[in-house]
């Protein structure tokens, strides 16, 4: 027996306990309401399941409702390739902003908003000139967070679910994650 971990088994083994997770909300939703589940599952540098997020989409939650009900929610939508690929590289660099593609400076404060994909949603920063006006909102006269990595402001929208240090884009992630790798090392 090994104790390396096999991947595939864990992943299917954390899709699966994913859904069962949700199983008071997927059973609480009126019969034929649920459009789908998305599962996220993130794995970190042992080769381990670190994380797995679920995201329940309804057939009746409409585009509408969602705008009458004064959230900023659909606002940021991604349709077509090119908004996708443009999110992508803001999540992944935060050198563009994710819904204009407006080159953003290596310092320049981030507003990580939530864009609304099919059937899911992703997190990804943005310029000042793209962010919802909630947002800006409360963003005024508090501070920033600062990216644990690059060091640039980064304010979060209502909703995001924080894992720990601030964090601008997956590159400082990564560069976060390595950092404090080495400093266990050294201990
Ligand atoms: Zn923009
Ligand atoms: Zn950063």
């Amino acid at each position: 027996m090994s104790d390396a971990p096999d991947l595939v088994e864990q992943l299917a083994t954390a899709a699966a306990d994913a859904v069962r997770a949700r199983r008071a909300a997927i059973e609480a939703g009126a019969a034929g309401a649920l459009r789908g589940i998305t599962v996220e599952l993130e794995v970190g540098h042992g080769g381990r399941v670190v994380d797995a997020t679920s995201y329940l989409s309804w057939k009746d939650v409409n585009q509408d409702r969602e705008e009458n009900g004064g959230m900023s929610e659909g606002r940021l939508r991604v349709t077509t390739e090119a908004d996708r690929a443009r999110l992508q590289a803001a999540r992944a660099r935060a050198e563009v902003c994710g819904a204009c593609g407006r080159p953003l400076g290596a310092d320049e404060t981030v507003y990580l908003e939530r864009f609304a994909v099919v059937r899911s949603h992703l997190w990804g920063p943005v310029g000042r000139e793209c962010a919802s006006p909630d947002l800006l909102g409360q963003a005024a006269g508090t501070e920033p967070e600062l990216c644990a990595a690059c060091g640039r402001g980064v304010y979060y929208g209502s909703g995001y679910r924080r894992r720990g240090q601030a964090i601008c884009s997956n590159l400082c992630a990564g560069r976060a994650s390595a950092a404090k790798q080495r400093a266990r090392g050294r201990t």
